[in-house]
């Protein structure tokens, strides 16, 4: 249609040209032959009896109407034709815009997510091989963020253009998927030190400085890799394990890649379900306080319960702290479950002998917390608990963090006559600087110290308890069992060691099995 335009709108003086030579060549023709001719065959008078120059005005007059004649028609004519054209122009834009609408990424200009499912389906419809890299920039919300849109834009766009190079390098499409998100396809079987190759190819492509970015602002990428041929034929399948493989990148450090693993998959999952069942325990209070007897020295009197969680599955199997605790740190839930393990304890201790001590186990993430100690408090008064009967239990590591809002939380909760008690002391920094700027009323010897076949620890047991001394600050030997008999109760009682606490005297049990009366142990000596 354009080329007969087109066509039609040069041969347009040409026809003009040769109508005229026509209509010159015609009035010559009939002036010097035809006329006479004509005349005679209608049967007319003609003596044909002029002068040239009377025939050549005849000639030029004719011709000249004709030429006007014809004029104001070409002219009409070519204004239709330009405008007919100008309408067709116009209409070949909209078309390709549309077309490049419809197929490709307005901003980047790749081939956009439709496209890429179209192909996707059809290439796995047909049983033929594709690989899927899926990439995602790193820190690029950081970069929009700090940078602006404007420039957000622009970076997404030279990422665009490097992923374009190697896709053509490697005979693939390159795609946006939207956002950040990118893909590189490949429709043939690519071994895997190939795909790996490109994927370091690009991370490394990716990570180099973007113009108009400052260097400290670096991208990155990190990818997922899935193949059709090991993994899945079914196209949102396959674009579903890439998309898994890539977030294992995510969550090992970024700037990575890594390829489909079903097995590892199959963990992740697991840990999921884990995750999920462990929010719910708390929920339903189905995670409960175990009660660890701490007996005063030299008497062996029992004098208060330290508590420990326990996980009581479903199952009728029993969770122990080493695999719940980081999984519900991790999860945000310590403040959740020890709220709930406080309510269970006091409840459970309102049964028991008035005079016993309660002991609770407070995170790093708890003790650093502004709004803990009033929370705390607030709950004891409510089950009317007496402040001066519960102990909290810091570790020094969970002081490092913050020690300004650890000494504000410590105090405070020491003013209101609740026991501070440093745990695993002797494991950690145990630094004295802790020990005196913090309102740490009593410390508690790591178990490491009274280990079985460990008795060269014990001048440093004997130091501790002499710094103790000198900081008033009362101790309990953790981890005292039935071997450490006869004489390591005797020998601590005599070294000026307040408390005890191990298998030797109860290990931790439920609430049901506290013995409610004030039980006592024979004398070791
Ligand atoms: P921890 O505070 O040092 O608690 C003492 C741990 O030593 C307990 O293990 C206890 O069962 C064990 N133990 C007590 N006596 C002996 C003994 O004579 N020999 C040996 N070998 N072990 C003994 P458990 O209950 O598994 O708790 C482990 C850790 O989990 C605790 O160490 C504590 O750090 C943490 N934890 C337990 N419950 C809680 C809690 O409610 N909140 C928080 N934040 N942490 C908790
Ligand atoms: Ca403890
Ligand atoms: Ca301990």
């Amino acid at each position: 249609m354009t080329n007969l335009l087109r066509r039609s709108h040069i041969r347009l003086p040409l026809l003009l040209l040769a109508t005229l030579l026509t209509v010159v060549g015609l009035a010559t023709l009939w002036e010097f032959e035809l006329e006479g001719y004509a005349m005679h065959w209608l049967g007319l008078h003609y003596d044909g009896d002029f002068e040239d120059g009377e025939r050549l005005r005849f000639i030029l007059t004719s011709s000249s109407f004709s030429l006007i004649a014809l004029i104001v028609p070409s002219i009409v004519l070519k204004r239709m034709v330009s405008n007919t054209q100008k309408i067709h122009h116009r209409l070949l834009r909209l078309q390709l815009q549309t077309e490049q609408l419809a197929n490709f990424d307005p901003l980047s200009g790749l081939t956009n997510r439709r496209v890429f499912m179209e192909t996707l389906r059809k290439q796995l419809a047909q049983q033929a091989p594709v690989a899927l890299l899926l990439i995602d920039l790193d820190h690029f919300k950081a970069i929009n963020d700090e940078h602006g849109h404007s420039v957000g834009d622009a970076t997404l766009i030279e990422a665009a253009r490097r992923l374009q190079n190697i896709a053509n390098q490697h005979q693939g499409t390159a795609v946006r998927l939207g956002g950040d998100e990118f893909c590189l396809l490949f429709l043939d079987q690519k071994g895997q030190s190939e795909l790996s190759q490109i994927a370091q190819k690009t991370i490394a492509c990716l990570s180099a400085p973007m113009p108009g970015l400052p260097t400290s602002a670096r991208l990155g990428a990190t990818i997922g890799v899935a193949r059709s041929w090991i993994d899945s034929q079914d196209p949102s399948v396959l674009l579903h394990y890439a998309d898994t493989a890539m977030y294992r990148g995510k969550d090992s450090g970024r700037s990575t890649f890594n390829f489909y693993d079903s097995e590892y998959e199959q963990e992740r999952l697991a840990q999921q379900d884990l995750e999920l069942a462990l929010s719910r325990a708390v929920e339903r209070e189905e995670i409960v306080p175990f009660y660890q007897p701490i007996v005063a020295l030299p008497s062996q009197t029992v004098v208060g319960y330290e508590i420990l969680a326990r996980w009581m599955k479903a199952d009728g199997t029993m969770g122990m702290p080493a695999d719940f605790i980081p999984i519900l740190e991790r999860l945000g839930l310590i403040p959740d479950m020890t709220r709930s393990l406080v309510k269970q304890a006091c409840q459970a201790a309102s049964l028991w002998d008035d005079t016993l001590h309660l002991s609770l186990n407070v995170s790093a993430a708890m003790i650093t917390d502004e709004s803990f100690p009033d929370r705390l408090l607030d709950q004891l008064r409510q089950e009317n608990f007496p402040f001066d009967r519960f102990e909290v239990e810091i570790t020094e590591e969970a002081l490092v963090g913050n020690l300004e809002a650890a000494q504000r939380n410590l105090s405070k909760l020491h003013a209101y006559g609740i026991v501070v008690a440093l745990d695993d002391f002797g494991i950690g920094y145990s630094g004295l600087y802790h020990l005196t700027r913090l309102s740490i009323d009593k410390i508690k010897i790591d178990r490491s110290f009274f280990e079985a076949g460990k008795l060269e620890h014990l001048p440093m047991v004997e130091a501790i308890l002499g710094m103790a001394r000198s900081l008033k600050m009362s101790v309990t030997a953790e981890g005292i069992e039935n071997f450490h008999l006869p004489y390591l109760p005797a020998w601590l009682a005599q070294n000026g060691c307040h408390y005890a606490q191990g298998y030797l005297y109860g290990r931790p049990q439920a609430a049901g099995d506290v013995v409610l009366a004030r039980q006592s142990f024979p004398s070791p000596t």
